[in-house]
């Protein structure tokens, strides 16, 4: 029911107008002079009021200005009663916000018109406010529902989504297969840097991902995430075969390249998989679940999908216990240096030792460097690492000199990311002076990696390091990325064969003619060869005849620690 307020000093006029009101249904209050009429209107905001201009205390004009001033008053429909009919008196009063003026004396039904008509007009105008604040609030729904740069859905919109369908799937003995899809770029474009443009290469993903839902959908949103991947949920499926199925469709698909202002954009995508019921509840775990799996293939396998597993979460935390535990185990002494001589058949004397650590870590025991040293590259910790590992290997070798022991060379691994250092050569340098190591015993191992870069770079670095005496070789010959034109152009003082190779060489053809042409290679550059990784007596037979002489491998003896080291050699 709609209250009036009643604002009038005159006693009579006052009760006929409630009397009035109130046989129309209205509910009706009453003051008797501005400043109480003030106070009413503050304290009951009534839907309408009807005031007398000429009042005591405070008149009709200076109470409109105040309530028109105030935020819960300021919208009250307000008729002034006047007995003034003077033109400018009214235009006054509606200047200052009334709505409408009645002039005394009035019949009751021209007060009734004028009460209807205010309410009318409110009620378009309510009518109207109320459409407008709709469409605003449909606006703010999509505009926090999706990613202001891509237009697409974001994950507000992918958490409602399968809040909604879990049950049914969950009910239907189904699942809800999570796709997170990573991006990589193969060629880097200027243009990537732009974040713009990289917003509109998703959008176009995207798009390209829903071409999928034709004929039939099996894509039921795709989702933009503030880490740039893109995230899908499918439709319910009975089973992960049809899982595995799109995600194979849409590396496919992805696998097309791009046109994206007028460039070619060729991208590899990494998919985790996570299923809703099997793999997590929620989807805050399910993302979570999908992106260790990417972070976990990522580095291998390019342009591949992965369903999530639990030992992923075992090997990822692993990884960051390892991760969190490098710069104290360098202080606990937790790091070891094992070596493993290097033979040569034809005098059966030892030519050489490789370094190669080891980690006696507290919790996990000896842990191999094929499982930390990766890491320690992901993490920048290898710099710090590497150069102990100098240090160290100068002195312990030093030790062994000293006693007589070690007059051959010693073999360090270097990782690429020290190689590219910028002061590299001045840094090892550096190292084998404090540690007063002769340099002509020393030899870096470098992996074929190393020559993806600057290759100009690479030469100057070799030459400089050849300038001071210390040697190089290449590692795992044959497994990476092998060129002849390197091999040419570099003086290195060995090849490294890798054991891919070596294994069962006596027994396999195709690898005896791989080792020929490699030793006929070497010859030809006038490069020594070192066989890795030899283990049986018929390797090493077959080695020795194809003039393959120096032999390092689990035959003549494992990697060994230091006392042990000394052993081999006093037997020798
Ligand atoms: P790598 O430099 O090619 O080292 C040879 C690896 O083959 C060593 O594994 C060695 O123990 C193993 N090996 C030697 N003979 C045999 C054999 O007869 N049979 C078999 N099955 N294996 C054999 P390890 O010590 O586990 O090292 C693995 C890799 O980790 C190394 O490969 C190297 O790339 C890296 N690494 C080891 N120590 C260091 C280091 O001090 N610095 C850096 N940057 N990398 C290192
Ligand atoms: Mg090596
Ligand atoms: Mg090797």
């Amino acid at each position: 029911m709609n209250t009036i307020l009643i604002i009038e000093d005159e006693p009579q006029i006052r009760k006929n107008i409630q009397q009035i009101l109130d046989l129309e249904g209205f509910s009706t209050i009453t003051a008797e002079d501005g400043l109480e009429g003030l106070d009413m209107a503050k304290k009951h905001q009534p839907d309408m009021i009807i005031c007398d201009v000429m009042m005591p205390n405070l008149d009709g004009y200076g109470l409109i200005e105040v309530l028109r001033q105030k935020p819960f008053t300021a919208n009250i429909p307000f008729i002034f009663l006047t007995a003034k009919a003077e033109n400018s008196d009214l235009r006054q009063g509606m200047e200052l916000g009334a709505d409408d003026y009645l002039i005394k004396p009035f019949k009751a039904d021209e007060l009734i018109r004028a009460i209807s008509t205010r309410f009318e007009k409110r009620q378009v105008l309510t009518q109207r406010y109320k459409t407008q604040i709709e469409q605003m609030e449909s606006e703010i729904y999509h505009l926090v529902r999706h990613d202001s740069l891509t237009g697409l859905p974001n994950q507000l919109f992918l958490e409602e989504y399968f809040n909604q369908n879990r049950l049914q799937a969950y009910n239907q003995n189904q699942f809800l297969p999570l796709l997170l899809i990573d991006i990589d770029f193969v060629y880097h474009t200027q243009l990537l840097f732009k974040p713009s443009f990289k917003h509109l290469l998703l959008k176009d993903i995207a798009a390209r991902l829903n071409e999928l839902n034709s004929p039939d959908p099996i894509i039921d949103s795709i989702c933009y995430l503030q880490t740039d991947q893109l995230a899908l949920l499918l439709k319910p499926v009975q089973d992960s075969q049809v899982t595995a199925d799109i995600a194979q469709q849409i590396l496919a698909n992805l696998s097309k390249p791009l046109i994206v202002n007028k460039q070619e954009i060729v991208i590899q995508a990494t998919i985790g998989i996570a299923c809703y019921p099997n793999d997590a509840l929620q989807l805050g775990e399910l993302l979570t679940h999908a992106e260790v799996t990417i972070e976990h293939y990522k580095l291998d396998h390019t342009h591949s999908y992965h369903f999530y597993n639990p030992e992923i979460l075992d090997v990822i935390f692993r990884k960051f216990i390892l991760e969190s535990d490098f710069l104290q185990a360098i202080e606990k002494n937790e790091f070891l240096l094992y070596y493993q001589p290097q033979i040569n058949v034809q005098t059966g004397k030892v030519v050489g030792v490789e370094a190669l650590i080891r980690w006696q870590h507290p919790e996990y025991g000896m842990v191999s460097p094929a499982e930390f040293i990766p890491i320690a590259e992901q993490t920048g910790f290898i710099l710090p690492l590497g150069e102990w590992i100098l240090k160290r290997a100068c002195q312990q070798l030093k030790e062994l000199q000293a006693e007589g022991l070690a007059n051959f060379k010693l073999a360090v691994n270097i990782s690429p990311d020290q190689f590219t250092q910028e002061n590299f050569v001045q840094h090892i340098n550096d190292i084998i002076a404090s540690e007063n190591f002769n340099p002509d015993l020393l030899e870096l191992e470098l992996t074929e990696t190393v020559f993806i870069q600057d290759i100009e770079l690479v030469k100057n670095k070799i030459n400089e390091l050849k300038n001071y005496g210390i040697k190089v070789s290449i590692d795992d010959f044959g497994t990476g990325y092998s060129s002849f034109k390197y091999l040419h152009e570099f003086s290195f003082s060995h090849l490294k064969i890798d054991r891919y190779f070596i294994s069962n060489v006596d027994k396999i053809e195709t690898k005896q003619s791989i080792l020929k042409s490699i030793i006929q290679l070497a010859n030809t550059l006038k490069v020594d060869i070192v066989a890795e990784g030899v283990e049986t007596n018929e390797e090493v037979n077959w080695l020795k005849q194809n003039n393959c002489d120096v032999i390092q491998g689990y035959f003549f003896s494992r990697p060994l620690p230091i006392e042990n080291l000394k052993v081999f050699l006093l037997a020798q």
